[in-house]
């Protein structure tokens, strides 16, 4: 099983805190509760996100990720686009370059919404190219944003229709699945090749708040946008698997995912899509 966003860093957006004073912790601790999480859930590989933290010797933010990755059989990185760069900075785009090459990093992220500039951004157009040259897909967070500083309009899915467009060598993830427009994300999916969908924190909560009855009204209306979508996309071969750790514990999500995608499709959502599209195995 592959779980394609967690957290195993501060992601360091404007106004956005921690996500849990857990990712606080040593680069031991981190590593060891990683470990154990993603036993108890059975997931074999977790893509985990860089910061937002971006300085020459950190060009896509993934030091710590890294470090940790190195500790926890499976975990690979995801690097940050920083849509500040001037695109004219030959060395940073040199450096995430190698990052890729290397295959320490096995896809970039895009803050939108956190951050004020649409996909559409000519300052994302590099990192778009380097990952099509090097076969790793872009996810954007979309959707609701956990930062009152963060703009909503930046944040929709439809922006990736945009880029989807425009750049029809390039992998775009949707994650989220554009939260709370999902239906809008299906679209999206549903009409783009290069669009795939991620189902990762639309219910956020401790172990404990997957059972409560206060919060079942919430989660029913959770899963009834989550089916509407998946029915609505036809595309079960590009839905994603992710939990967004450690804002849910993996098993419980993982449990509460699978109760709301049909069985038939389990096979393509936890594994066969993310190892096709990540190019793992
Ligand atoms: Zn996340």
């Amino acid at each position: 099983m592959i779980d394609v966003h967690i957290h195993v860093a501060p992601p360091q957006l404007p106004g956005a805190g921690s996500l849990s004073p857990v990712l606080r912790q040593s680069v031991e601790s981190v590593a060891q509760l990683v470990r154990s999480e993603m036993s108890m859930a059975g997931i074999t590989r977790a893509f985990a996100m860089g910061e937002w933290t971006i300085t020459p010797d950190n060009s896509l933010g993934v030091n710590r990720t890294l470090e940790i990755a190195a500790l926890v059989p499976g975990l690979a990185a995801i690097g940050v686009m920083d849509p500040t760069k001037d695109l004219a900075d030959t060395e940073h785009f040199s450096h995430v370059e190698a990052l890729v090459r290397s295959r320490r990093v096995v896809g970039l992220k895009g803050y939108l919404g956190y951050l004020h500039f649409a996909p559409t951004h000519p300052s994302y157009r590099r990192y778009y190219e380097i990952a099509a040259q090097f076969q790793i897909p872009v996810t954007f967070h979309t959707g609701d944003t956990y930062s009152p500083y963060a703009k909503l309009k930046y944040a929709h899915p439809l922006g990736i229709d945009d880029v989807a467009v425009d750049h029809p060598e390039t992998r775009f993830i949707i994650a989220h699945i554009g939260n709370p427009w999902t239906i809008d994300a299906a679209e999206v999916i549903y009409k783009n090749v290069n669009v795939w969908g991620e189902l990762s924190g639309l219910f956020v909560g401790e172990a404990i708040d997957f059972e409560a009855e206060e919060h079942r009204d919430t989660m029913a209306d959770v899963a009834e946008r989550i089916r509407k979508a998946f029915f609505y996309a036809e595309r079960p071969n590009r839905f994603l698997y992710g939990s967004d750790w450690p804002l849910v514990p993996m098993l419980a999500y993982r449990d509460f995912i699978a109760s709301i995608v049909p069985a038939k499709a389990h096979e393509q959502l936890f594994s066969e899509n993310a190892a096709r599209l990540f190019r793992v195995t």
